[in-house]
């Protein structure tokens, strides 16, 4: 069993500690909330007074930030965590954040002899509780194997993507096509109300022709189709549409360094932001569906 330092224990970083604690790892675990790291002491875990005490002597150190400038924040600099690790340790950082800082925190890692991933995840907070996220993993491949098996206590498809940062392209290609088949799914199923057709017989329908997407059938955005997804439950996330601006955000960020055409991605984002400024940030994003009421 390996000795693991987890920092960021927030509504993702909780859950995918606690199994890595059932999977009977010894960890160390750092959140600036002090609530976070009582809750996982309670588990089993220990608990550290800074990033730097819970690194020590680690065979792994997960993070599962906010967002880029935590990540680099914890990594680089003078007292960034990178200067203190020993080379053996491999460093897992399962944040979504911008690609760029994942490359330089790699690059930097790499220098210094230090093996590191960035392993962004899909499935949300109950794919984080049930140990079936899916990790897209950017870093060199010797890494990535030896990542693997400590990814697998957290999840249940693991994909090699590339060198660092091909992790967070995959995730950000990723959710901006699922913010696209939302919406779509979502003005088809509107048009086909608008004209007077039951939502599940058109659900069940599209769902066996070519219109067959996972929003339409996993995760149906109009209430009363499906039960157990967001749209029958209020609209209560889920995935919220503050994370899908988010993760929208960094795509076209990118797409624009690139300049990559993504002119469906660019509406999706332009939908999802109107929707939050309206006050939806905090509900699931299949709520859009309200939007185009
Ligand atoms: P969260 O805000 O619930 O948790 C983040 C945690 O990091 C907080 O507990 C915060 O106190 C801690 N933190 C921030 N700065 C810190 C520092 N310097 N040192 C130690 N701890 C620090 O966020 P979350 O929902 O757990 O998301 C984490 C990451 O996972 C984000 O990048 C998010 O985009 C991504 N993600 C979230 C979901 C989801 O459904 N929530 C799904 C996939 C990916």
């Amino acid at each position: 069993m390996a000795t693991i330092a987890f920092i960021g224990l927030g509504n993702m970083g909780g859950p995918m500690a606690s199994n890595l604690v059932k999977a009977g790892h010894s960890l160390s675990v750092y959140d600036l909330v002090p609530e976070a790291v009582e809750k996982l002491v309670n588990e089993g875990a220990r608990a550290a007074d800074n990033p730097g005490q819970a690194v020590e002597g680690a065979d792994f150190v997960v993070t599962m930030l906010p967002a880029g400038k935590h990540v680099a924040g914890i990594y680089l600099g003078e007292d960034g965590l990178l200067q203190s690790l020993d080379p053996k340790t491999v460093v897992i950082d399962s944040s979504t954040i911008d690609a760029e800082t994942s490359r330089s925190v790699g690059q930097a890692a790499r220098e210094m002899g230090i093996g590191m991933m960035d392993c962004p995840v899909s499935g949300g907070v109950a794919g984080a509780a049930a140990g079936t996220l899916s990790f897209m993993c950017g870093g060199a491949a010797e890494t990535f194997e030896k990542a693997k098996p400590i990814l697998e206590c957290m999840g249940a498809k693991i994909f090699h993507a590339g060198d660092h940062g091909a992790g967070q392209i995959a995730k950000m290609c990723n959710n901006m096509l699922l913010s696209v088949l939302m919406v779509g799914t979502s003005e088809a199923l509107r048009l086909g109300q608008d004209n007077g057709l039951d939502p599940k017989v058109l659900s069940e329908i599209m769902g066996a022709s070519s219109g067959k997407n996972w929003t339409l059938e996993v995760y149906n955005p109009c209430p009363g189709v499906m039960e157990n997804v967001p749209s029958s439950n209020d609209y209560k996330p889920g995935f919220m549409v503050d994370l899908m601006c988010k993760d929208l955000n960094l795509a076209l960020e990118n797409a624009l360094q690139n300049g990559s055409s993504t002119p469906m991605g660019a509406l999706a984002r332009s939908l999802y932001t109107s929707h939050a400024r309206k006050g939806n940030g905090k509900r699931d994003f299949s709520s859009i569906f309200e939007f185009l009421g």
